[in-house]
């Protein structure tokens, strides 16, 4: 069969085939800069998996206490490298990127201390660690243990307000909080030039202030990562871009040692921090994983330019716009109506490899005052480096669509979903 007898019979019509090759052919200049951006950091992790001289019988794992485990010390090694930091924890006892984030919270704040966010208001998971929706509820909040958190609002263009930045850095201003990646926010993500006006206006206030940043989503989408522009430490997922879509769970920090150390206090216990961690089997899926992770995140970010430009060849607003400069791996998509949202996220789940004869249909959230409709059809559950789509059902009809490990797949599901559309309006 030839590739157009493939595209025929999920229904793609020649119109839509036709559209597809010429979005393609005027992406091409983007795709050449992602795969520039791909090549450096494709030899950034190869160099820093080499300098911690990785043999095979490491990866196999230990148990119990985990001491002196080598496949897990070289790997937080070379993790180290590639993320421009002096020390990094990688374990997959680490089970989400929420966790990574708090353990950097948790680990350095004390009481009366005051985290100043400089895009805004956090990612929604991170609302229960700052204590909201929880008051009054003893759950162990940062709020509980007199941790206050405040955010400086965005300016009207989505951006860094740094105007007012030097001027709401308090006297007990501990942590300064970036969340490079957009999460569910209407605002572009904030780029490494960004992240390094920030280090810089933040440092020059007060030098001695802790500057994290949320890297989630953002790995290995530039070819700087923040701790190489002066942040102090960086916290992800594995099921996001670093695991490569390999790692089945983890996440990570890296940054300075002395702060990472206290993240691994508060990971394990204080005293042992990152000496004990049995990995188990883990290991050899958390590198090979790290190893193909810039080759994943190309794919993907190919994939996410494509699905921009094809839909905004049919008449829809795409952001970030296909030939903008990414700084994470999320796309926002905006529909007409729920209808087309709906369609878009039934084309997404249609076109996965696992669960493509699933229809995802709208349902009630908790924290959601509508409706919403998730599409996922991942081998690992809830990995945002696999393909995803979801939108509440309120207007503005926006999707956010994340990941995609392998272009062809994601260019698929792109053209299944403009054909979607083109059908609508017939
Ligand atoms: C995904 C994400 C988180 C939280 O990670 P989980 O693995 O879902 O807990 C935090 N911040 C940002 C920007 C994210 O994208």
């Amino acid at each position: 069969m030839t590739i157009h007898d493939y595209y025929t019979n999920w229904g793609i019509s020649q119109a839509i085939i036709e559209l597809a090759g010429e979005t393609e052919e005027q992406v091409q200049s983007q795709f050449r800069k992602i795969e520039a951006v791909r090549a450096v950091n494709q030899l950034k992790v190869l160099a820093a998996l080499q300098s911690a001289h990785f043999s095979e019988s490491d990866l196999g794992g230990s148990s119990g206490y985990g001491y002196d485990d080598r496949g897990r010390m070289r790997l937080e090694e070379a993790y180290a490298k590639a993320m421009g930091a002096e020390k990094a924890l990688v374990r997959w006892q680490i089970s989400s990127g929420t966790h990574a984030l708090s353990l950097c919270l948790f680990g350095i704040l004390r009481p009366g201390d005051e985290i100043l966010s400089v895009a805004g208001e956090l990612y929604d998971t991170m609302q229960p660690v700052l204590g909201r929706g929880l008051e009054g509820q003893d759950q162990g909040s940062l709020a509980d243990f007199d941790i206050h958190f405040r955010a400086l609002p965005l300016t009207q263009e989505g951006h860094v307000d740094f105007k007012l930045l030097p001027g709401s850095i308090r006297p007990e201003t501990r942590m300064i909080w970036i969340q490079r990646s957009r999460g569910y926010m209407n605002r572009p993500a904030l780029l490494i030039d960004e992240i390094a006006e920030v280090v810089r206006t933040c440092r020059a206030v007060n030098p001695d202030l802790v500057i994290v940043c949320d890297n989630c989503y953002g790995e290995f989408v530039d070819d700087r990562e923040p701790c190489e522009v002066g942040v102090d430490l960086v916290a992800g997922s594995l099921i996001k871009n670093p695991g490569g879509g390999i790692a089945q769970t983890g996440g990570y920090v890296a940054g300075r040692a002395d702060l990472v150390e206290k993240a691994a206090q508060r990971l394990t216990a204080p005293g042992v921090g990152s000496e004990i961690g049995p990995t188990l089997g883990f290991t050899r899926q958390m590198a090979q994983g790290f190893y193909q992770a810039p080759h994943v995140v190309g794919e993907c970010l190919k994939g996410l330019v494509f699905t921009s430009a094809l839909l905004e060849r049919l008449g829809y607003e795409t952001s970030p716009g296909p030939f903008d400069h990414r700084s994470d791996i999320v796309q926002v998509l905006r529909f007409d109506t729920a209808d087309e949202l709906i369609a878009f996220c039934k084309s997404i789940q249609a076109s996965s490899p696992v669960d493509s004869f699933v229809s995802p249909v709208p349902g009630d959230m908790p924290g959601y005052d509508s409706p919403v409709i998730m599409a996922a059809g991942a081998f690992v559950q809830g990995s945002s480096m696999e393909l995803s789509a979801d939108g509440p059902l309120r207007a503005p009809y926006t999707a956010f669509m994340q990941g995609g490990i392998v272009y062809e797949n994601i260019k698929l599901a792109a053209m299944a979903a403009a054909e979607a559309m083109r059908r609508k309006r017939e």
